[in-house]
């Protein structure tokens, strides 16, 4: 297995905000990040802000370098009669490059399927966007002994198709669900096997490059007192936070973690 490179996987935090902060509640975010974060470096940030709000984030981090605004989600079909949802060349053309693809909770609450996760990432690929890809067992499937076989069916089905160079276009997020807004984090080790579990299914299906290049990025109640641990695991490349990200000075703190 290739060793973990910095350069070559520099992290990346991403911030979901699920279900919260409207357009005009951007402008007080950003400004009281940018002032947090200074000119010191930090790692590449994400942030997905409802759909409602994404103009505002866009505008806010214009001038921001090594900074994206992503969807939380985009439909498969480019257009047509598909009321309430989104679609990737949409999230385009309101200047996202990235999308969040296959969150636990599209999967749990919104019947997302592996199959369904598949033609949504081959959607954002095909409209220039990073597709930011979800995966992770339950605690039910953890406790039947069951994580490795699950990541391994929804990286396969996920993936299916999908060259290397098309894989080197993604990022993924090992969001193991019963650690998601419960306040129970993975440790840093059980973390890393899941994550060294993903990064082999990587080489397995896109060679070589493919594991070397994939950033794999933790979720999962991921705090500014427990993300170091987890970054210091050699196949975890960032994060994916939820609840900590809503809180500007917290999203600084993880992005110069
Ligand atoms: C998430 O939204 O992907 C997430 C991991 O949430 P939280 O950090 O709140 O657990």
């Amino acid at each position: 297995m290739p060793s973990r490179d910095r350069h070559h996987r520099r992290p990346i935090i991403a911030a979901n905000w699920k279900m919260h902060k409207t357009g005009a509640d951007v402008g007080a975010f950003f400004a009281e990040l940018i002032q947090a974060l200074g000119n010191e470096p930090r790692h590449f940030a994400v942030v997905a802000p409802p759909f409602t709000a994404i103009p505002a984030a866009v505008e806010a981090a214009r001038e921001l370098p090594d900074f994206a605004i992503a969807g939380q989600n985009c439909d498969w079909r480019a257009s047509g009669a598909f009321t309430g949802e989104v679609s990737a060349p949409m999230l385009a053309a309101a200047g996202c490059g990235y999308v969040i693809i296959g969150h636990s909770e599209r999967r749990q609450f919104f019947g997302e399927t592996d199959e369904s996760v598949n033609r949504r990432i081959r959607a954002a690929l095909d409209a220039g966007l990073v597709a930011l890809v979800c995966v992770g067992e339950t605690l039910a499937e953890r406790e039947a002994g069951q994580t490795e076989t699950v990541l391994t069916r929804q990286f396969e089905r996920g993936f299916y198709g999908f060259s290397s160079d098309e894989m080197l276009h993604c990022v993924l997020a090992y969001e193991p669900v019963w650690a998601i807004g419960t306040g129970r984090t993975a440790t840093p080790e059980l973390a890393q096997q899941a994550h060294a579990v993903l990064r082999g299914l990587a080489h397995q299906f896109g060679g070589g490059e493919v594991a070397h290049h994939l950033r794999v990025l933790y979720g999962g109640s991921v705090k500014p007192d427990n993300l170091t641990g987890l970054l210091a695991q050699p196949d975890i490349d960032g994060g994916l936070v939820g609840g900590a990200s809503l809180d500007a000075k917290s999203f600084a703190t993880l992005l110069r973690s």
